[in-house]
């Protein structure tokens, strides 16, 4: 399989008052082409830095940020502001949870897409016009033509993270990062909107990396799976090594606390008590040792690294399922 992105040892921290925060510790992770990524966690894991440091919306300074993003042979994190502006939009695109904090208000919804069509892909503003039209009646809008003379305010919120998906889209990239993206609708519109994201999806041939804390979309939507705890990647597999056999503690935990279409009348939803460790100071051994059922002594003082559970795709970092620990009863 051809990978469009090979993430490496992605590490970003943030100076604040008190100290630094290390929002992201040492992240590797791929997107084949074509294939839909989830990464999931609860807020603050470090999943939304992470999705903008591939976009380098994280300005750095002030941030720091080391390792490797690898997009297509080439490396984001040595790229010139100048350069980026080139790749975003053409190569990648974004989606937000709140369209309107990333839709211009003063600005036509049909300039907003014909913006990247023109300044990318050369078109004239004919064709770009042309094209917005296009992409608003692919993302499921009614009367396009009349639709692109709108500006965002008329728009309903469903509307407008239609809107985004066709701006983010418009120019075909290879890679798009939705955040959250329908967070903030009410059930029926994110599920026509998810529909949406996966026709343009199969149409485009687009990679997707899809954050979200809902284990259902993820379930609908994507291919593999990548589990974060405190800015580390703690599991990650396909959706069914995932969903079918979890095998670090918190990753379970996750999957007991949301409803599932398998759940047994009598099974009860288990929250996961307690809260992630404060990442200005972070834990010398297991980040997730302080909530973890199952903690033991070796937990306390040494991180275990993310390995294979099956020698093959399917890893995890908990000394539980640690290749060191085969054989051990716990
Ligand atoms: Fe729990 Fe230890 Fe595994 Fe961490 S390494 S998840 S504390 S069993
Ligand atoms: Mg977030």
């Amino acid at each position: 399989m051809e990978r469009i992105l090979d993430v490496n040892d992605l590490r970003v921290n943030f100076k604040v008052r008190g100290g630094v925060v290390q929002a992201v510790r040492g992240v590797t992770f791929h997107v084949n082409k074509g294939e839909a990524v989830a990464i999931v966690g609860e807020s603050g894991c470090g999943k939304s830095v992470t999705a903008q440091s591939l976009m380098r919306l994280i300005p750095s300074p002030p941030a720091q940020m080391s390792g490797s993003i690898n997009f297509k042979g080439q490396e984001i994190l040595s790229k010139t502001d100048k350069q980026m502006e080139d790749i975003r939009g053409k190569e990648m695109g974004m989606i937000f949870q709140d369209p309107m904090t990333s839709l211009n208000p003063t600005m036509t919804i049909g300039r907003q897409i014909m913006e990247g069509l023109i300044k990318h892909q050369g078109l004239s503003s004919e064709a770009a016009k042309k094209r917005a039209v296009e992409m608003l009646s692919l993302v499921g809008i009614p009367n396009p033509a009349s639709r692109v003379k709108q500006y965002p305010h008329e728009f309903s919120g469903g509307m407008r993270q239609r809107a985004m998906i066709a701006i983010a889209l418009a120019c075909n990239p290879s890679l798009l990062i939705a955040d959250e993206p329908t967070t903030a609708l009410d059930v029926t519109i994110q599920a026509q909107i998810l529909e949406v994201m996966k026709n343009l999806q199969k149409q485009f041939g687009t990679s997707i990396i899809l954050i979200t804390h809902d284990l259902g979309v993820v379930a609908d939507m994507c291919d593999r799976v990548i589990v974060m705890y405190a800015g580390k990647v703690v599991e990650t597999g396909t959706k069914w090594e995932i969903f079918k056999n979890p095998q670090h503690p918190y990753t379970k935990g996750l999957l007991r606390s949301v409803p599932r279409l398998d759940q047994k009348k009598d099974e009860p939803l288990v929250p996961i008590f307690g809260t992630p460790p404060d990442l200005i100071k972070p834990p010398v051994g297991c980040s997730f040792c302080a909530r973890c059922d199952y903690a033991m002594k070796v937990c306390l003082t040494n991180d275990p690294e993310l390995e294979s559970v099956d020698g093959g795709s399917h890893a995890a970092s908990c000394w539980l399922s640690h290749p060191l620990a085969k054989g051990v009863s716990v």
